[in-house]
């Protein structure tokens, strides 16, 4: 089967810092590809340039070739607003609307034009349910998305994101900021959501990689070293930086 995205020779750079070399990597569709390694290796640049986000980020450049089902993210004419759509993106920190819960899953519906209020009302209803987050907050949809709790905080940007009906789901340590069991939430929600969706998740947490994903890529210093299936990047890896870093040798 085909990628649902393929990166060839990504190179990165943040004025004349390089921040990615060479990364040349296969997403597959409806698999859990996490991304690891230590901090400041780049894991968080080749996430965001999977949808263009650092776009936003002035002087920034980006040669080799992203590829979304087949064709080049980075050709002239690409809208960005409908790739994002297609590409959506969960932060780090929680990051609702002061707006009510309602209104932070209608936002991108309404933005992309859906204003009948019964389709609105179903594509918030959907998307909390597939967010894990509908139960606990179906009787009090008006209450503010800020006034939850930390990992509801997280699943309502889950459901915000799922709300315009997106491909892939970018997560860039979905999980650094919340308590153990918010943390298993979501990570039992991540395979739920593989089944609609492909899902490409930063963590710094191995414990959270070897458990939660299919595939593994381990970056060092730009540098995609070892990429692979995750039981066997961690059991038998290949290369002896990616051995050391598993083993807590460095990081
Ligand atoms: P990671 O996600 O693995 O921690 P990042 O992708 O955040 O790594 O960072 C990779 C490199 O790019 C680092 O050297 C970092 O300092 C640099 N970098 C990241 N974001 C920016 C930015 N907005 N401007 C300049 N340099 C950046």
């Amino acid at each position: 089967m085909d990628p649902k995205i393929r990166t060839t020779n990504v190179d990165f750079y943040y004025d004349s810092v390089q921040a990615l070399r060479h990364v040349t990597l296969d997403i597959r569709e409806h698999q859990i590809t996490a991304l690891i390694g230590p901090s400041g290796c780049g894991k968080s640049t080749f996430l965001r340039s999977l949808n263009r986000m650092n776009d936003t980020i002035h002087g920034t450049r980006l040669t080799g070739e992203v590829l979304l089902d087949g064709t080049d993210i980075y050709a002239n004419g690409v809208d960005v607003v409908q790739l994002r759509k297609r590409v959506g993106m969960v932060f780090q920190q929680p990051n609702p609307f002061p707006k009510s819960i309602y209104e932070n899953v209608a936002f991108g519906p309404r933005v992309l034009g859906e204003s009948r209020r019964d389709r609105l009302e179903q594509m918030v209803e959907d998307s909390l349910k597939a967010a894990g987050l509908w139960d606990e907050v179906k009787g009090d949809l008006r209450k503010s998305g800020v006034a939850l709790s930390g990992g509801q905080q997280q699943r309502l940007c889950i459901a915000r994101a799922l709300a315009v009906e997106p491909e892939v789901i970018l997560m860039d340590e979905p999980c650094s900021a919340l308590d153990p069991l918010s943390t298993l939430k979501i990570e039992e929600l991540m395979q739920e959501l593989k089944r609609e969706y492909t899902i490409v998740i930063v963590t710094h947490n191995m414990q959270q990689a070897a458990r939660a994903s299919d595939w593994t890529g381990f970056f060092l210093l730009g540098e995609l070293i070892e990429y692979g299936v995750t039981a066997e990047l961690f059991s038998r890896p290949q290369d002896k930086r990616t051995e050391d870093y598993i083993t807590g040798r460095f990081g």
